[in-house]
């Protein structure tokens, strides 16, 4: 992690005399930590020293500990404006435990709660140091706001922490109205520091800010989302669950023989039976999910930090306050649900700066079973579709596909062979047309009812018929795993749709057209995808490869189409079958 400028960094430092034995004291006595992470020390040192700052840190790179401690060492009130209320409650809960006065105002808070609030800060000797309030609230309640006066007045607000400061522009995704209004702060409170933080903002988004913020000379710190020491890799995740357990065993007994690490599994159920599997392959392993007992949970955490249990299988519970730093390998046995959370998870591993591997075992199926799970949140697929490109992609630097989601722009060249792509020289890559591909398979959805991407990839390769009963369908000329592949790439562009149904307890997700199917009624529309030709993350047998580029031998592919003919005739005995 880097500051985003040297000579902020060096200014700010001059600041290091005054706060460091303090910080230092009060990260040990009150958060019970050993040590900072990278830009907290210059962070806390400029608000304390009364700068305004903005903060850009990805996701769980520890931006609350940035205004926490230094609320505690000032006198006074640290105003935190955060747009969710269950970010409030947790980090409320949070200074609760370490025993750090706090309070969250809201439009459900208590009539007395509200009262004894609105006593402390008036008064020079309050005694809370954090207070949460929601950006509407604090614009729209006119007695707050006299509050907040009078407080300031008598040199009680200590400072302004906007959380998620990128909220504030426009041309951030999404933009609040809320957040704009907090233009009144600076002028109402001009010598109170402001505190800007957020996980993403482009440049553009910053100058926005400073300008709506009224704080043209604020600070700017941005660490970088790189984790050097991280190697990143995704690999193929088999048919069965029997295969992909040999996979996870081959690899931690080879590659990661006596060293710590994460699975992190899809639910529950799944971290159990991994789990076991593990053990009765002779793994020291446990699962680790919410239903556990608390005090057993603690148990295996601990017997994980002492090296007793090698492996813990989880599910995302594990997480909050895990901070071992000798993690050798973080696996994800199925995707996550956004870059983000990925980024955290397999963030996990490396702590200590030494090199660690973060895979990820991917394929389709385990795309639309997150998809179920996410689709009613309003941004939940976009950001799945983040991490189903990260997977898919053959070529670029795996870094290259995450830096965006944290608003960085990435060079290659600077990932030093530290990512599956970047490390692998010898493979090429072949740009393959798949126009008529989706073309057909438009038709085929056209053709057939509630396609679920399983019995689509079923009924080309020879499989279950139920659905396709009487449809005309044209088999991929790809290999399995390559139409797989083109079907996730698809959705992703939006040529092809998920769409949601609930049958009583549970959801199907059937495959429909998408917004941009439409577009392909242009002749001039052509969809290209990258396929590896050797070697490289996707392994293929020769045929498979000559099957794709069917026009450089003919002869095989024609034979394979024949055999894909036979068992689509043997699957559809009256249905047409047009190759
Ligand atoms: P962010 O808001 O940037 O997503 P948080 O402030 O929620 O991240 O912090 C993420 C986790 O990192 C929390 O569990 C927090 O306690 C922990 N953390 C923060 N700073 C440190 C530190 N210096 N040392 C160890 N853990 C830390
Ligand atoms: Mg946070
Ligand atoms: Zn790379």
């Amino acid at each position: 992690m880097e500051c985003n400028s040297s000579t902020e960094l060096m200014q700010n430092e001059s600041y290091c005399a005054d706060w460091t034995a303090e910080i230092d004291i009060n990260l040990k006595s009150v958060f019970k930590l050993n040590e900072l992470r990278p830009l907290q020390r210059q962070t806390m040192n400029a608000t304390l020293a009364k700068e305004d700052c903005l903060l850009i840190m990805p996701t769980g790179g520890g931006k609350s500990l940035c205004f926490q401690l230094p609320a505690v060492i000032s006198k006074g009130l640290t105003l935190v404006i955060c747009p969710l209320v269950s970010v409030m409650e947790d980090q409320h809960m949070a200074l609760e435990r370490l025993k750090i006065p706090s309070a969250i105002y809201n439009y459900s808070t208590p009539r007395l709660e509200v009262n004894r609030i609105q006593e402390d800060m008036v008064n020079p000797n309050g005694q809370l140091k954090v207070l949460f309030i929601t950006p509407h609230l604090l614009v729209h309640s006119y007695r707050f706001m006299g509050c907040l006066k009078k407080s300031y007045s008598i040199n009680h607000l200590a400072r302004i922490v906007i959380d998620e400061f990128h909220l504030c522009s426009k041309s951030s995704h999404d933009f609040r109205d809320d957040y704009e209004i907090l233009d009144i702060m600076k002028r109402k409170f001009p010598n109170a520091p402001i505190l800007g933080l957020t996980a993403t903002a482009t440049d553009n988004v910053v100058e926005d800010v400073k300008e709506i913020l009224n704080i043209p000379r604020a600070l700017l710190f941005r660490a970088s989302f790189n984790r050097p020491n991280l190697f990143y890799e995704v690999l193929e995740k088999p048919d069965t669950p029997q295969d992909t357990m040999d996979k996870i065993f081959h690899l931690i007994e080879q590659r990661f023989k006596g060293q710590s690490g994460i699975i992190y599994c899809f639910n529950r159920k799944e971290s159990e039976e991994v789990s076991s599997s593990l053990e009765s392959r002779g793994i020291k392993s446990s699962c680790y999910h919410a239903l556990m007992p608390a005090p057993y949970r603690n148990i295996v955490h601990r017997q994980w930090l002492s090296g007793d249990i090698q492996v813990v299988v989880a599910t995302v519970a594990f997480g909050m306050g895990i901070d071992k730093p000798d993690v050798r390998f973080v696996i994800h046995h199925s995707i996550s649900k956004s870059i983000e959370n990925f980024y955290q998870e397999s963030g996990r591993a490396g702590r200590d700066g030494q090199r660690s591997d973060c895979i990820v075992l991917y394929r389709l199926a385990d795309v639309i079973r997150q998809s179920s799970m996410v689709f009613t949140e309003q941004t939940g697929l976009p950001k799945l579709y983040g991490i189903v490109q990260y997977c898919i992609d053959v070529a670029k630097c795996r870094r290259a596909l995450i830096a965006p989601h944290f608003g960085e722009v990435w060079e290659s060249a600077h990932c030093n062979k530290m990512c599956d792509h970047c490390a692998s020289t010898q493979y090429q890559v072949r740009i393959k047309d798949v126009t008529q591909f989706i073309k057909n398979v438009l038709s085929t959805l056209d053709a057939a009812q509630r396609v679920t991407p399983a019995k689509l990839l079923d009924a080309w390769y020879g499989a279950d018929p139920a659905g396709f009963k009487g449809t005309s369908i044209v088999a991929p000329s790809l290999a399995k795993n390559r139409a797989e592949r083109t079907v996730a790439q698809l959705l992703v562009e939006g040529y092809l749709k998920e769409e949601f149904h609930f049958t009583g307890d549970t959801i199907n997700c059937y495959i429909i057209p998408g917004p941009n199917a439409e577009l392909l009624r242009n002749d001039d529309i052509k969809v290209k995808i990258d396929f590896v030709v050797n070697g490289g993350s996707e392994t293929y047998s020769m045929t498979d490869i000559e099957l794709d580029f069917e026009d450089e031998d003919e002869g095989e592919s024609n034979q394979r189409r024949r055999k894909i003919t036979s068992q689509l005739r043997r699957t559809f005995p009256k249905g047409e079958v047009n190759l």
